[in-house]
């Protein structure tokens, strides 16, 4: 076997699987090298007891065009499965129950989820000044625009939903910049997303649905298909120890697999592991630069899947639930994929995707799992509504240590240091989540435009 390559790739996640896939169609000789023993990252779909249910990412947005083509090219390898209506309604937790996030004028006129001084407030956003920190917090951005009521109970869920994360910490120019530049480029929300829906837009525009998505079967079946379409065997599970060397004009990389030691040469190396990881895989770099990209924070996450059999006539036609941190549960949500796709549950059952912990609550991802059921098995009954004698014919618990890089004040150090030495070291990439987002979306997009700038 050659062991010299174009390109070396570290973690068979989404985004090397991405990077990987374009390489190879274009020619590249590439290999990835993976710790765990199976491809997927994050990703991860498992069945049990008749359910089919993720341990990771539930669903994904197609937000760029490169999320459809992707699955275009891999088709029918693996096909994207658009949700279905019930995932236009989304819930939000206030007092005794669940109720329906407001989707038009009408309801959110008369959502008991607001107050009366804030959607009254909210007819003045287009005229409220546009901010001038860029530093600004999500917190403080909705504060200002909008009003307490939709910081507690619309962007503080909603945070929870995507980052797990707290929006007093979170900068909106990093971790919502598409609302960060609509109010930069527009000067008000309202003002923003209408010229938005006005604008021209081309074929390939029109492919970034902005619908939500898996993959028919489970996530796991997106990742399956990179790894058969990147052929198998250009990817090593299981490495360990490894290190990434400058060697004069091309990349070493030194490793432990079960079989024993591998030194290999590359052209380019990307990284896509997550910031933590980084220092023992790249020691000739400084441990002060090195310091402002494992300073990432991430959100620690318990997910757990619950299954029941029959859910006699107890219907959950909705996307799930979201829940403020003011209302003081021990969940940030429970998501209802069953509800939304084909083929996750029995007929008359439903699987549910409960996820604890986050920033605010990191203390409950150290239960034991005894506890964890316990509490699920609570809120099972106390918020889904559950009658006492139906009890959940499955469980499975999820642990998530670097879940959610929390793109914080941090950020911007992180990124000069990042593109420092990208340009210091020709042929060192730095991605995955470090940088460029944190969704599914998002990682094909950084996966694409890499292999298409190689
Ligand atoms: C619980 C949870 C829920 C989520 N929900 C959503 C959601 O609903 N929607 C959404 O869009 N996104 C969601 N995400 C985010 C999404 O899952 C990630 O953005 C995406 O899967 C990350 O892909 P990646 O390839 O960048 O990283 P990863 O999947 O983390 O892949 C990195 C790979 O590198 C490997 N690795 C680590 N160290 C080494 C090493 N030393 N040597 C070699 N390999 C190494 C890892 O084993 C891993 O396989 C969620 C994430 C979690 C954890």
């Amino acid at each position: 076997m050659n062991d010299n390559y174009s390109i070396i790739i570290l973690g068979a996640g989404l985004t090397g699987l991405t990077a990987a896939f374009h390489l190879v169609k274009r020619g590249k000789k590439v290999l990835i090298l993976e710790k765990n023993d199976r491809i997927g990252g994050q990703i991860r779909t498992l069945e049990k007891n008749g359910f089919v249910f993720e341990t990771g990412p539930n669903t994904g947005t197609v937000s760029h065009p490169e999320v459809a083509e992707l699955f275009a090219a891999l088709s029918p390898a693996c096909e994207l499965e658009n949700a279905d209506e019930n995932a236009k309604h989304r819930l939000i937790w206030k007092g005794d129950r669940f109720r329906e996030l407001p989707g038009g004028l009408l309801s959110g006129v008369t959502t008991p989820i607001i107050t009366w001084k804030d959607k009254f407030r909210i007819l003045g956003e287009p005229f409220c000044p546009k901010g001038t920190n860029p530093d600004e917090s999500v917190a403080g951005l909705a504060l200002r625009r909008l009003g307490k009521s939709y910081l507690d109970y619309c962007v503080d869920p909603f945070i929870s939903g995507i980052y797990a994360g707290d929006p007093a910490r979170l900068l909106t120019r990093y971790a919502l910049p598409k609302l960060y530049r609509l109010e930069q480029t527009y000067g008000s929300f309202i003002k923003g997303a209408v010229a938005k829906a006005f604008e021209p837009k081309t074929e390939r525009d029109r492919l970034a649905t902005k619908k939500i998505f898996s993959a028919r079967g489970g996530l796991s079946n997106l990742t399956a298909a990179l790894a058969d379409a990147v052929g198998r065997e250009n990817i090593t599970l299981s490495v360990s120890s490894v290190k990434i060397q400058p060697v004069e004009n091309h990349w070493q990389v030194a490793f432990s697999t079960p079989e024993g030691e591998k030194i290999v040469q590359a052209e380019k190396v990307i990284t896509t592991v997550s910031a933590h990881v980084l220092r023992d895989i790249l020691p000739f770099i400084e441990p002060s630069e090195m310091n402002k990209i494992t300073g990432l924070r991430y959100a620690r996450i318990v997910q757990v899947a619950v299954g029941v059999k029959d859910t006699c006539g107890l219907r959950f036609n909705a996307f799930g639930g979201l829940i403020p941190s003011c209302e003081q549960k021990d969940l940030l949500g429970i998501l209802f994929p069953a509800a939304c796709f084909s083929g996750r549950a029995p007929e008359k059952g439903m699987a549910f995707s409960f996820f604890i912990g986050g920033m605010k609550a990191e203390r409950l991802t150290e239960l034991p799992d005894k506890e964890i059921e316990n509490l699920v098995v609570r809120e099972f009954h106390e918020m889904l509504k559950f009658p006492a004698h139906i009890e959940p014919d499955m469980i499975h618990i999820a642990r998530h240590t670097h879940a959610i890089p929390q793109y914080e004040k941090s950020t911007g150090e992180r990124l000069e240091v990042i593109e420092k030495l990208q340009n210091r070291y020709p042929g060192l990439i730095l991605a995955g989540n470090i940088r460029d987002g944190i969704s599914m979306a998002d990682r094909i997009l950084q996966g694409t435009k890499i292999a298409g700038k190689l």
